[in-house]
């Protein structure tokens, strides 16, 4: 199935949600994946999604794990693939590696630099330039179905958002059949992209545009995450998370994450309110605090 085709709202009337995973480095981590994959299964995303790294071993480990998601379990993964670092070869035999594995979904991304992700990008020699140039390469591969990245605030490199909203754009003509968003934690920046994208292509603006949510559980991380993506932690709230995390060696954790918690809740109640098609959840392999909120919700219902 495409992920557009599991984007339906339940007999309940409930909004669909999805998780995102990430690469694990080691067995450890690998372990911990699969208790989060085994609560989620019970709660049953839409689909998943594993993130994709840079080379070597971690990226022979993703293609396994996000193979055994296809063959192992009852979720529907997505592999997200980035062009960083690869020739076109390269990227049809990835490709051509997640097809093996049953994988037909695939979110198309351009990757940043290695080292400095605000660092210059170089395209290699072989490969491609932007997305949308990858969003062709996948789909005149085969039978399958692409999903684009979208930033709510604008991406980095994008000169201004209308700019970045034409790119978007072209990404969908190319044949991307919905974008995941950049965590935001602002809704007005989701509600403006989705209005930019309106004005300038009704057609292209009927395609999903998946919000991503990130509980927050840590200042020190959130605030490494939101450099990392070039979202802005509106000030208020980093305000409150501080007040939260208390001045001592180590922040009170606890207090952060009641706080992340409810903001993401109050995220979610507000994006389904505005008609969001789903809400995806940036969960970094853990199941609790993604739970917490889906439960808040009324999204977390148990099929055992
Ligand atoms: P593009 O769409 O190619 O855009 C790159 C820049 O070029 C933008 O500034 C854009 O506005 C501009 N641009 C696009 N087309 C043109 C054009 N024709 N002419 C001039 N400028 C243009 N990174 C990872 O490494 N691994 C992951 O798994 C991963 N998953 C992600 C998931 C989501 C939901 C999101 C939002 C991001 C993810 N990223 C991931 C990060 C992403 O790779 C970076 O943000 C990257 O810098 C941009 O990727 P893109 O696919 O949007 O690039």
């Amino acid at each position: 199935p495409s992920i557009v085709d599991r984007l339906r709202t339940d007999e309940g009337g409930r909004v669909p949600f999805s998780v995102e995973f990430s690469p694990p480095r080691d067995a450890a981590a690998e372990a911990r994946l699969w208790r989060a994959v085994r609560e989620f299964e019970r709660l049953q995303p839409a689909f998943v999604s594993m993130t994709y790294g840079a080379g070597g071993s971690t990226r022979d480990r993703t293609v396994r794990v996000t193979g055994q998601l296809a063959e192992e379990t009852t979720l529907l993964p997505v592999a997200h693939l980035t062009a960083v670092s690869h020739s076109v070869d390269e990227l049809r035999s990835m490709v051509g590696a997640y097809a093996d594995r049953g994988i037909r979904n695939i979110l198309v991304l351009r990757g940043d630099p290695p080292g400095d992700p605000m660092g210059e990008w170089c395209k290699h020699p072989d490969g491609v330039e932007y997305a949308d140039e990858l969003v062709r390469l996948v789909r005149d591969l085969g039978d399958f179905h692409v999903g684009v990245a979208s930033f709510p605030e604008g991406h980095h490199r994008s000169p201004d958002l209308a700019h970045d909203t034409k790119f978007l754009v072209s990404k969908l003509r190319a044949g991307a059949e919905y974008s995941i968003t950049q965590m935001f934690f602002d809704v007005e920046h989701y509600l403006r992209l989705r209005d930019r994208v309106a004005l300038l292509d009704a057609e292209q603006a009927a395609k999903p545009i998946i919000p991503e949510l990130m509980p927050i559980t840590s200042l020190r991380s959130v605030r490494k995450m939101v450099e990392l993506s070039g979202s802005v932690l509106p000030p208020a709230l980093e305000a409150r998370l501080a007040a939260a995390a208390g001045d001592g060696p180590e922040e009170n954790r606890a207090a952060v994450r009641e706080v992340g918690i409810d903001v993401a809740t109050k995220m979610g109640e507000r994006l389904i309110a505005e008609g969001a098609p789903a809400l995806h959840f940036i969960t970094l392999n853990f199941a609790r605090a993604t739970s917490e909120v889906l439960a808040n919700l009324g999204l977390a219902v148990t099929h055992v």
